[in-house]
């Protein structure tokens, strides 16, 4: 099969997400030509609906988007493009055109991805590979640190210390799971299914 171009305006739709932080950025159309464009340069091109022409997004503020890679849904009729952004995205200087408050988690799977690639790399290659190189108990133990480091920023009131800490406990807490051979996901399951049994 081809991708599908709507068949009044040839047109196709494009979700652009950001490959880091896998926030949904904006959305916007395609032609055959925006489409190819797109591909040759590696920067999005649409086709403005509303300037009715071709439209690097970034062509005036100077905010490209980097194209990661192109994806395509089920039934070809929607893309899904991966990108870098050089800049903020939506034209009031945001980093995406949409609410920011649902797009927390994605970004916590990317990096228990990378967390995960790093069990197989070479302990003097990255700092996560040596934690696993380790083993679990010395993770367990990082866990623990962590947390008290964080129980002792609680006490006072520097934000940034904090926010360090808070880091560091999240960060360590998704190498120990991946460590244990468990997924964010199944955490997220145990939470919804109480969150679900509370709702009743
Ligand atoms: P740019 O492509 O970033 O150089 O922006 C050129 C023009 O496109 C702006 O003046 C806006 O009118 C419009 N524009 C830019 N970014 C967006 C966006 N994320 N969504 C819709 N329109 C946009
Ligand atoms: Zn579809
Ligand atoms: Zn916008
Ligand atoms: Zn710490």
């Amino acid at each position: 099969m081809a991708l599908q171009f709507d068949k009044l305006q040839g047109l196709i739709p494009a979700v652009v997400q950001d490959v880091e932080t896998r926030k949904v950025l904006m959305l916007g159309f395609m032609n055959v030509e925006a489409y190819e464009k797109t591909k040759s340069e590696g920067l999005v091109t649409f086709f403005s609906r509303s300037k009715n022409r071709l439209w690097t997004k970034g062509e005036t503020s100077g905010n490209f988007l980097e194209v990661v890679e192109i994806k395509e849904d089920c039934d070809e009729d929607t893309l899904l493009i991966y990108v870098k952004p050089t800049g903020p995205v939506c034209h009031t200087g945001a980093d995406t055109c949409f609410d920011e408050t649902n797009q927390g988690s994605q970004f916590l799977e990317h990096l228990a991805g990378i967390i995960k690639s790093r069990k197989s790399a070479s302990a003097d290659t990255s700092y996560t590979a040596s934690l696993f190189a380790k083993g679990i108990n010395k993770i367990a133990q990082k866990v623990g640190e962590e947390a008290v480091e964080l129980v002792i920023e609680a006490k006072d009131d520097n934000k940034e210390l904090f926010m360090g800490e808070a880091a560091d406990l999240l960060f360590h807490y998704l190498i120990l799971l991946e460590a244990k051979g468990y997924s964010l996901e199944e955490v997220l399951a145990v939470l919804r299914a109480r969150h679900a049994a509370k709702a009743k």
